[in-house]
């Protein structure tokens, strides 16, 4: 970068730095969420926040607009999490979503400090936690490929984590917690359970939102949907796999099973899984 690249890139940089720093106070409201914990301050950003962002190519408007698609979508994925417990007799309490990873806002949970880049859900408080950086990178990630608004990768990251909410409580009352078919059933189908009930819901929020909608721009909605939510997945998984991940390939598949064949086919993944 020349002496003019770097005036640009400062002027840029600090601008947008004063304007997160005035925008910050109107804004304090809207952290306030219902499935948030109360903030009543909002930390600016910090010079690390924007040492990262510039790194992944993120400005504020991404991350404001990360906040967006999970505040907006949440009721519905809530729902959706809840008719599914609910064909189990099942009910749980809505998890409570953090972010963390800027702002110096670590996640305040019981499940340790989380670490940068990632999003975990913690059973023991029933807290979703995002580091909403990381958040944005993906969405970046996925509209540059889909040339789409990336609501829907934002709603599968989200019903992922909230996936493992209900398999927890799923797993609880089925096998108990601390049993052999417990551990089993949560280490062997955790990510794969995770995966697919975020396909499912994502399906069934589509449906319910094109109801009154043209057959074809319904389809396209989905087409959009399935796409976005598989690229998400793609995007943090790559080719790599591990003890609890298959590789990306697999997770896409996973997450289309949902999409197309609805909740049912969760359980039965658990299942086959547990044999
Ligand atoms: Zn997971």
């Amino acid at each position: 970068m020349n002496g003019f690249g770097i005036a640009v890139f400062l002027v840029f940089f600090f601008t947008g730095l004063s304007q997160d720093l005035v925008q910050a106070q109107p804004r304090a409201r809207d952290f306030s969420r219902p499935y948030h914990l109360d903030q009543s301050f909002i930390p600016p950003l910090t010079p690390e926040d924007l040492r990262r962002m510039n790194q992944a190519n993120i400005a504020a408007r991404d991350i404001s607009e990360a906040e967006e698609f999970v505040r907006s979508s949440y009721p519905a994925l809530d729902q959706a999490a809840q008719e599914y417990l609910a064909k189990a007799g099942l009910k749980f309490q809505t998890p409570v979503i953090q972010y963390y990873g800027y702002r110096n806002l670590k996640a305040p949970s019981r499940c340790g400090e989380s670490r940068l880049d990632n999003a975990i859900y913690c059973f023991l408080d029933n807290t979703i936690n995002f580091d909403i950086i990381y958040l944005a990178k993906v969405i970046r990630f996925v509209k540059g490929k889909t040339k789409t608004d990336g609501k829907y990768a934002a709603m599968t990251m989200v019903a992922h984590e909230l996936g493992h909410a209900v398999d927890y409580k799923w797993a609880r009352l089925v096998a108990g917690v601390g049993s052999q078919a417990w551990g089993i059933l949560y280490e062997l189908t955790l990510e794969r359970n995770a995966d697919c009930f975020a396909g499912a819901a994502l399906s069934k929020i589509v449906i319910d939102r094109t109801r009154k909608v043209a057959v074809p721009d319904r389809e396209k909605e989905k087409s959009i949907a399935l796409l976005e939510g598989r690229l998400a997945l793609y995007a943090v998984q790559g080719d790599r796999s591990d003890r609890y991940y298959p590789p990306g390939e697999e997770r896409m598949r996973i997450f289309q099973k949902g999409f197309e064949e609805g909740t049912g086919t969760c359980y039965e993944l658990k299942l086959e899984k547990v044999k």
